[in-house]
């Protein structure tokens, strides 16, 4: 848990965000800027950087099984949906707080930019 992550505060409660499902090791919650119809985040409760430094195996198939089931509480299930993990600066990764990103509700490109 740092202060200074907008993740962990999430978690802690101490920054507000709309809160959809969350288990043992994982929180989900709606992206602030959402790129799709349907965009979530899945993160673990534990401050983890990035999936390069994830090392908890029971904690990574905790994030995939609720970035699963918050797709199919947003109807996901049978259109598809992409989840992805934008890792280090080539990656993407803005907040540097492990998440998966789940995006639906409208067909997506490949390759991704
Ligand atoms: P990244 O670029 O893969 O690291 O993704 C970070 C994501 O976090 C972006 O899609 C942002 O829109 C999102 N984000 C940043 N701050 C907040 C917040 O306070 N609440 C919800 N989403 C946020």
């Amino acid at each position: 848990m740092s202060d200074a992550c907008i993740f962990c505060r999430i978690v802690g409660g101490t920054i507000p965000a709309t809160l959809v499902a969350s288990n043992d090791h994982a929180v989900a919650f709606r992206d602030l800027h959402p790129q799709a119809p349907s965009h979530l985040l899945v993160i673990p409760r534990r401050h983890v950087a990035s999936l390069a430094e994830a090392t908890d195996a029971a904690e990574l198939g905790a994030l995939l099984l609720l970035a699963a089931e918050v797709a199919r509480s947003e109807g996901l299930a049978e259109t598809g949906y992409r989840v992805v993990a934008n890792t280090g600066n080539d990656g993407g990764q803005t907040v540097h707080h492990l998440h998966l990103h789940v995006l639906g509700g409208r067909a997506m490109q490949w390759p991704p930019g």
